[in-house]
């Protein structure tokens, strides 16, 4: 159920006590503002959809190095693309960008377009992100409602109910168009993430030195703790597979790429094994996909991986084949040696790689 308590824009400046707070206390120092390109502006907000700003940053600066504009993006092998972006999860993010990219190049003329509709046509752009590009990279009107925004506007007008649900982010959507000001659209689309950022936080918000307190309705009414409302909990499902380290006499590594879509798509990874299966079950369905060319599998320790919708325990099989023993590479497979730097993998993998190397008398 939604429910607005009061706030009446109109008789109170929320847009200007923002912006005067800004001027002094907010963030003018973030690496995509200088200088601020509509390139540097884009990957910087793909990046933020789901990340903090502090754990952005290395991954931004690094990024930029190797793909230093939209040109460099879109010319490169979207295994490049994957293996910077390693490390910051939703992959989904770097595969859109970099298709976003080469739209980009054929249909824009390498420049970003700058209108709503254009925006939000690209991959990976939806409607607070194409606000967010007009706001900080052209200064013109455009409406943000990430996060931060979200939980300010919720606490301040006294929105109840979860910001997941269609109402409750509809009505915040008004409230979004309503405060947003004619002018300083790069300012005020910043301010108001700094505000959520730095005062109005998730946990003890600092409401002594928010701007706007004396017109917040959740301040007035004593329900700072409970605002926005929490979403339905649901107990996450755990699920299961095997994966198997297939290791040849010269101690290279056999991997695979995953399918485009779903969890970790397009990176390079262990073969595996349907989901939820027994371990007898496991073993026939690899040895029937190798033509029972692997060797006894000995078990290593389980690798856990939370997801935001379950559990992903794997548990790892390695099959070591002496010389007379070899496996033909699939079509989307490869041998390779360890470290591996030059391909994108998933995180969880690539650590536990790294504390195993394959020539360890511990693993083999
Ligand atoms: Fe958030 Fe407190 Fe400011 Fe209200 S007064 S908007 S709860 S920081």
């Amino acid at each position: 159920m939604v429910s607005l308590s009061n706030p009446k824009p109109e008789n109170f400046d929320f847009a200007e006590r923002l912006l005067t707070w800004f001027d002094q206390f907010g963030r003018h120092d973030l690496p995509w503002q200088h200088p601020r390109t509509p390139y540097r502006v884009w990957l910087s907000e793909i990046m933020l959809q789901q990340t903090q700003v502090n754990a952005v940053i290395p991954y931004f600066e690094q990024f930029l190095r190797a793909f230093p504009n939209l040109e460099s993006l879109a010319n490169a092998e979207l295994d490049q693309v994957l293996k910077h972006w390693a490390g910051l999860g939703y992959y989904a993010r770097a595969r859109n960008l970099h298709r976003a990219a080469r739209i980009i190049a054929r249909d824009f003329n390498g420049q970003m377009p700058s209108s709503h509709d254009e925006l939000l046509a690209l991959p990976g752009i939806g409607r607070s992100t194409a606000g967010a590009i007009r706001a900080q990279a052209f200064d013109q009107r455009g409406v943000i409602l990430d996060g931060n925004v979200k939980r300010v506007l919720t606490r301040y007008a006294g929105v109840s109910g979860w910001p997941g649900l269609p109402a409750v982010e509809q009505k915040l959507w008004q409230l979004a168009e309503a405060y947003t000001p004619q002018h300083r659209l790069a300012d005020y689309s910043q301010a108001i993430m700094d505000l959520g950022a730095t005062v109005c936080k998730r946990t003890r918000p600092v409401c002594q030195s928010c701007p706007v307190q004396s017109r917040c309705v959740a301040f007035q009414e004593n329900r700072v703790s409970e605002l926005p409302g929490s979403k339905p909990k649901k107990k996450l499902p755990t699920h299961e597979r095997y994966i198997v380290l297939i290791v040849d006499a010269q101690d290279r590594l056999y991997l695979e790429r995953r399918v485009a879509t779903g969890i970790w798509g397009g990176l390079w990874s262990l073969p595996e094994s349907a989901q939820n299966c027994s371990f007898d079950e496991a073993w026939s369905e690899l040895q029937s996909r190798f033509q029972q060319r692997l060797a006894a599998p000995s078990p290593l320790q389980p690798i856990k991986h939370t997801f935001s919708h379950y559990h992903l325990v794997m548990k790892p099989l390695l099959c070591k084949l002496s010389n007379s023993q070899t496996v033909v590479a699939e079509e989307n497979g490869l041998w390779t040696t360890l470290p591996i730097e030059h391909l994108g993998m998933p995180a969880p993998i690539e650590k536990f790689l790294a504390k195993n190397p394959l020539h360890q008398p511990s693993l083999v």
